[in-house]
């Protein structure tokens, strides 16, 4: 579109020259804003928690199921000792080598302490594997749920960085229409330009349009017409912009 207006760049003044370069810069400063604020990149990041917050979650239940097994197998261990140790005393027991009352009732309290112990560990031990066959199984939900995400999170970094590229190229092919025009604006209209814009927040320049800027919609003085048409800077009395009459 706008190629199509360099064209008629040479028909132009130099104030519709400024007026050229305002479009440029106003939009400039839009194309910068939206790069800022894209929907795209807020929502990878939005999603980019999500998927890390999972990955924590399935690294704790990991961790767990190896505190859990590395338990299991102490557990086991001790339960072996246990069934060895009744063997032991059985054997003992049955083996007649131990007539001493007082002894087998000793043994015999033993053995029964032993097989309570017994059965509380294994009852311990069963609730530990019911537990990490039930996180085993949210794991795998767990997993299943991350991949997904992971693929709309790489979907949604593809979108955002395909936005970013073609905000980036309009930004670039701006400034190149941006060092194109300024090379047909004089030295003292360029200047002025300049120190407005820092001065002015970037509202440098105002069409009149029927007697009214249109940058605060004020009447303009008519006796300005004849000086804009002259190609002088006139600025507007109430917004301070410089006045361009586009059909002179
Ligand atoms: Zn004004």
């Amino acid at each position: 579109m706008f190629l199509f207006a360099q064209e008629r760049v040479i028909h132009l003044n130099q104030l519709q020259l400024l007026w050229q370069l305002q479009k440029i810069d106003d939009d400039t400063k839009s194309l910068e804003e939206k790069l800022l604020n894209l929907q795209s990149v807020a929502k990878y990041n939005s999603k980019r928690k999500e998927v890390n917050s999972l990955v924590q979650k399935k690294k704790n239940i990991e961790e767990r199921n190896m505190q859990q097994n590395k338990e299991l197998k102490k557990e086991e261990m001790n339960l072996q000792k246990i069934s060895a140790d009744l063997q032991e005393i059985s054997n003992k027991l049955y083996s007649g080598e131990v007539t001493n009352v007082k002894e087998l009732e000793q043994m015999e309290k033993k053995v029964s302490l032993l097989k309570k112990e017994q059965s509380r560990k294994e009852e311990y031990v069963l609730g530990i594997m019911e537990d990490v066959e039930k996180e085993e199984k949210n794991l795998e939900l767990l997993a299943e749920e991350l991949g997904q995400q992971q693929l709309t999170l790489k979907k949604l970094k593809e979108q955002a960085q395909k936005e970013i590229a073609q905000l980036k190229a309009s930004l670039e092919q701006r400034k190149r229409e941006r060092e194109e025009l300024t090379k047909k604006i004089q030295e003292p209209f360029l200047k002025r330009y300049q120190i407005l814009k820092e001065k002015n927040k970037g509202k440098v320049v105002a069409c009149v349009v029927n007697g009214i800027c249109e940058g605060c919609k004020v009447s303009v003085p008519s006796a300005f017409r004849a000086h804009i048409l002259n190609e002088e800077m006139v600025y507007c009395e109430n917004c301070g912009r410089i006045l361009v009459l586009l059909e002179g």
